[in-house]
């Protein structure tokens, strides 16, 4: 019997089910995507993309091309609501959409809630396809004067912004940007010391300032207030936050974790609607909290796409293991990186050309697809 797989979000835990969509459709089974954008940007290769180290089409994955070629159906809009009793998606646009299964995968968002007013010449670093608006209006802004940008925020993407905006801007002589991070009370205070420390020292090298002094505690266009009421002006904002999952289960009263991300079990289900799935940063692991990185959402692929068919098939389900400890590996945006993986610690051209690698690798195999 024809049954209709739902997928939210063409995300990076959704790629392997969209690059097998033609088997659920082999089964007899309809497809629909609902994505608010025709493509994917995978996050890994962002701030190398404002950095101009590569193109946007470098770094993304033509999901409505792929969805569309293999016979699914893809609706271009944003889902803002589930009812999960009538078994239907509400999008922004009113259309609903029902479904037999579905699986989410929404990512998350940097919260804007310390901005005051005005949105102009604030940007925040997800989506990713935002920074290439970020690029132009910094490229703009310093064709015309000497400006200062600013990243609130003080983990790793704040690091790889700083490091990429100032490879953007390096060659403008004097009006090369100021450059300030206001890290709250301490810079990357979720990493080791010793990883913390080089970090650093890449970016104050380059004339890039770190701020330890205070929390930030709202800004507008062209001001940054501290919890101190010490203010800062500014002509360029980047928001640079930790993340939140996708408001998507919140605001549908499905069992979320204390992160408001869709709680789900170790088939990626969620428990009490065996018919919902999920991955990537939208979902919280009862098992044990994930950090907010792609690693996960990559390792979740294919348990996500194999429990998908099987939950349309009625076949037995998967357990996902999320693994041991990840590579992490930072662009400097000076064609260095920094590279982590449990003792092994080191910087410089190797560790960036080892994630360039790994990166173009991923993102080619999806792209790949689009050619066959
Ligand atoms: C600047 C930056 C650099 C990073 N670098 C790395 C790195 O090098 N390595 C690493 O492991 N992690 C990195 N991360 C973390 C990484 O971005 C996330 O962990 C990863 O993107 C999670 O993947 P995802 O598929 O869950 O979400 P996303 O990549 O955000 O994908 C979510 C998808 O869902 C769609 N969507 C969103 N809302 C809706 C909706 N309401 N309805 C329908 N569709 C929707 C979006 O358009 C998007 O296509 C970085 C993050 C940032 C911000």
């Amino acid at each position: 019997m024809e049954k209709h797989l739902v997928l939210v979000g063409g995300g990076h835990a959704h790629m392997v089910t969209l690059a097998n969509l033609h088997d659920f459709i082999e089964k007899g089974h309809k497809v629909t995507v609902i994505g608010p954008s025709a493509y994917h940007y995978y996050s890994g290769m962002g701030p190398g993309m404002l950095g101009k180290m590569y193109a946007p089409e470098d770094i993304r994955f033509a999901t409505q091309y792929v969805v569309e070629k293999q016979g699914g159906a893809f609706n271009l809009g944003k889902v803002v609501r589930v009812d999960p009793e009538g078994k239907t998606v509400i999008l922004e646009s009113g259309e609903t959409v029902s479904y037999d299964v579905i699986s989410f995968n929404t990512g998350s968002y940097v919260p804007r809630s310390i901005v005051k007013d005005g949105e102009k010449d604030i940007f925040s670093v997800k989506p990713i396809e935002k920074l290439m608006d970020a690029q132009t209006r910094i490229l703009e802004l310093i064709s015309q004067k000497k400006i200062t940008v600013s990243i609130i925020g003080g983990g790793p993407s704040a690091a790889e912004i700083a490091g990429n905006v100032w490879r953007l801007t390096r060659n403008y002589g004097p009006n090369r940007p100021k450059i300030q991070i206001f890290a709250g009370k301490k810079f990357m205070s979720h990493i080791p010391d010793t990883m913390r420390t080089k970090v650093s020292i890449s970016l104050q090298k380059r004339g890039i300032k770190i701020l330890e002094k205070d929390y930030v505690k709202d800004i507008k266009t062209g001001q940054i207030t501290l919890e101190s009421e010490q203010r800062y002006d500014t002509d360029f904002i980047f928001l640079a936050l930790g993340v939140k999952p996708s408001p998507i289960f919140e605001e549908s009263d499905l069992p979320t974790g204390p992160d408001g991300g869709l709680l789900v079990n170790k088939y990626l289900q969620c428990s009490a609607y065996p018919e919902i799935f999920g991955g990537g940063d939208c979902i919280y692991f009862k098992d044990r909290p994930l950090d907010k990185v792609g690693v996960y959402a990559v390792r979740q692929n294919p348990v996500l796409f194999q429990n998908l068919m099987a939950s349309l098939e009625e076949t037995v389900l998967q357990p996902f293991d999320p693994g041991g400890d990840y590579l992490l590996i930072f662009n400097m945006g000076d064609n260095t990186g920094i590279l982590r993986k449990k003792r092994l610690l080191f910087g410089g051209k190797l560790a960036f050309l080892i994630k360039d690698y790994i990166d173009r690798k991923f993102i080619r195999k999806f792209q790949a697809i689009e050619q066959t």
